[in-house]
């Protein structure tokens, strides 16, 4: 296991959209549309120029990532990955979300990027509860981590009390 605070892996409860990390990670559908819950205020705050980025992309498949620039936002680029919707005891879906936090690594490392800060894949609209998905994106990012040293901060972004209190027992704060 990795380090934690102090080391490669951050936490902070906010909102993505303040982020200062060259990358954010958004949970996005596989249209690549915008939405609600985080998909929508990236959009908003962002801006127009995404979207249109995202509609010529065209999709994007469960467990991949995408990327775009980030429009009016602080961060330079914003990646889309599109978690799985819950379903109780299925491997199938715990192993897309963990691609879903993986191929978004993959794609800041492709590009250069050594910050990001990603919100929590799945855990809102698609039902997964946080007490199963916060350990699957910790060991995903963990597990990634420790075979590329190119990323030097990755930032879970927490969005409310109960969320935070999950992912910091997690990471030992
Ligand atoms: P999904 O469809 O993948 O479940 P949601 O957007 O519904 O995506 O929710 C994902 C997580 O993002 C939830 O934990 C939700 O509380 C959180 N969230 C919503 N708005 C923001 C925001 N502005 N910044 C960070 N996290 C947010």
């Amino acid at each position: 296991m990795g380090t934690y605070l102090g080391g490669r892996i951050d936490m902070v409860k906010g909102d993505i959209t303040l982020q200062d990390t060259e990358a954010i990670v958004n949970a996005a559908d596989n249209k690549l549309l915008g939405g609600g819950g985080v998909d929508g205020a990236i959009h908003t705050a962002g801006g127009p120029k995404i979207l249109e980025e995202c509609r010529r992309i065209g999709g994007c498949p469960t467990g991949e990532a995408r990327i775009t620039t980030g429009g009016r936002l602080k961060a330079r680029y914003v990646i889309h990955t599109v978690g799985p919707v819950y379903r109780y005891g299925s491997k199938v879906v715990a192993d897309l979300l963990a691609a879903a936090y993986r191929n978004s690594l993959k794609l800041a490392s492709d590009n250069g990027i050594k910050r990001v800060a990603f919100s929590s894949i799945s855990t809102g609209i698609y039902g997964y509860p946080i007490e199963e998905a916060a350990p699957i994106a910790i060991e995903a990012v963990d597990d990634y981590l420790d075979l590329h040293d190119d990323i030097e901060l990755v930032r879970f972004v927490l969005f409310n009390d109960r969320d935070y209190t999950v992912y910091g027992e997690l990471l030992g704060v």
